[in-house]
């Protein structure tokens, strides 16, 4: 993306120059028939959200070295409650918590870890804020590969952390947070010979791509008029916005929604990119929020999503924590649930309505991307009142009662 130098896929995740890569599939010919037929025919590997759109993913992969659980087929939610709290009618959620491994990361991660069979690698490591680990342990086990995780210590949810280590991965804590884990897993990963499978790496990206693609096709054909997406290291804002121009341009949708990337206040790089015109994100050494999955100071695919916001007239936008937290409680209790960066979707929807940026006839789609049980301690936090700042306006503590019928029935009325 830098260089503008092109070769032949390899075992490579960044350009010689230092620069990211992008993956460009040239002659591809597909239709919504086709598309549609796929669907209906459930038939391996398009059983998979993700490889339904074999040509757009990764058309060299043979059928066999597919490594699939499969992925995608997420289910879309409105709820009057959540309608009501954005103040937007025509408001949607695609929650990609539906996923195997309970986040969108899946996605990537069958495209990426399949790309790694196809060069023959026996060994996988990346750097995460836990889902990414999560999904890569996974994977990597259905194959009888080795996985090595980095992982900020002690920043990342207990859900995230548990799967990583049952799916057997080699768990390594680094002292510090998610940027100096990038760091280094790049380091290591060229010392050690191990194919890294952030989202750096354009396969991630190229399968990240299918939520746009299943979102369009699960509204047969008919473009919302915004996708509104949580962003951290900015790989979901660079591919879903990839997905988009290349159906635009593929003539399956008639026109383009805008994409919307919200960032946590405090951990807000693109963000200030973005509102100030800035030429690259600044780094923040200290990125704080209570969405983990967000809590990213140096954003590796900025330029990637940067392209996806301009192409899509888009927006970024900020929300706080307060803000997030009410989000998913809101989510929460309409019954759908989400984990705490999911939800900064929807306190993104809210605050882009406030301003009039959206207005209150557009239709919204908020990507939930993970899984409400990822992060029990923060729902918990939340509900009892104990997160240092964060008022619960949406408050549902439990109740101690003695085992008693007048206690209960006193507790109750
Ligand atoms: C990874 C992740 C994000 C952030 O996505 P990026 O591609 O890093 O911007 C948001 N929410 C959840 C649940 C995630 O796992």
């Amino acid at each position: 993306m830098d260089c503008g130098a092109e070769r032949e896929p390899a075992s490579i995740w960044r350009c010689e120059c230092g620069g990211l890569l992008d993956v460009v599939t040239t002659g591809v010919e597909i239709t919504r028939a086709e598309l549609d037929r796929r669907a209906r025919s459930r038939k391996k590997p398009y059983n998979s959200g993700v490889w339904l759109y074999k040509e757009l993913v990764h058309p060299l992969v043979r059928d066999d070295l597919i490594v699939t659980r499969p992925e995608g087929n997420t289910n879309i939610y409105t709820h009057a409650m959540v309608s009501e709290f954005a103040g937007i009618a025509k408001l949607s959620m695609k929650h990609e918590g539906e996923n195997p491994t309970g986040s969108f990361k899946d996605r990537g991660m069958t495209v990426g870890i399949s790309e790694a069979r196809r060069l023959g690698h026996k060994a996988v490591g990346c750097a995460s804020t836990g889902n990414t680990s999560a999904s890569l342990a996974s994977y990597a086990a259905l194959c009888g590969m080795r996985s090595v995780v980095f992982i900020p210590s002690g920043e990342i949810a207990y859900g995230k952390l548990a799967q990583a280590m049952a799916f057997g991965a080699r768990v390594l804590q680094i002292k510090g947070n998610f940027d100096d884990a990038m760091r280094i897993v790049q380091e290591a990963c060229g010392r050690l010979g191990l194919y890294l499978l952030n989202s750096i790496n354009p396969w991630r990206i190229e399968g990240q791509k299918s939520i746009a693609f299943e979102l369009i096709q699960q509204l047969r054909w008919k473009p919302p008029d915004w996708v509104i997406v949580p962003a951290g290291n900015l790989g979901n804002t660079s591919a879903i916005g990839k997905a988009l121009v290349e159906l635009r341009d593929l003539a399956l949708i008639e026109h383009l929604p805008r994409l919307a990337a919200v960032q946590a206040e405090g951990a807000n790089p693109f963000y200030s990119m973005w509102k100030e015109g800035l030429e690259r994100p600044p780094t923040l050494a200290k990125p704080e929020t209570l969405a983990s999955a967000i809590r990213i100071g140096n954003p590796v695919s900025w330029k990637r999503a940067m392209r996806a916001i301009k192409a899509t007239n888009g927006v970024v936008e900020q929300v706080s924590d307060q803000e997030i937290m009410d989000a998913k409680a809101v989510i929460d209790s309409s019954g759908i649930g989400c984990e705490p960066a999911s939800a900064a979707s929807l306190a993104g929807a809210k605050r882009l309505r406030e301003r009039g940026i959206i207005s209150s006839d557009d239709s919204v789609v908020c990507i939930l991307t993970g899984n409400i049980l990822k992060d029990p301690g923060a729902t918990v936090d939340y509900h009892t009142g104990k997160i240092n700042g964060i008022e619960p306006r949406y408050k549902n503590a439990p109740v101690e009662v003695p085992p008693d019928i007048e206690s209960v029935t006193k507790a109750l009325r």
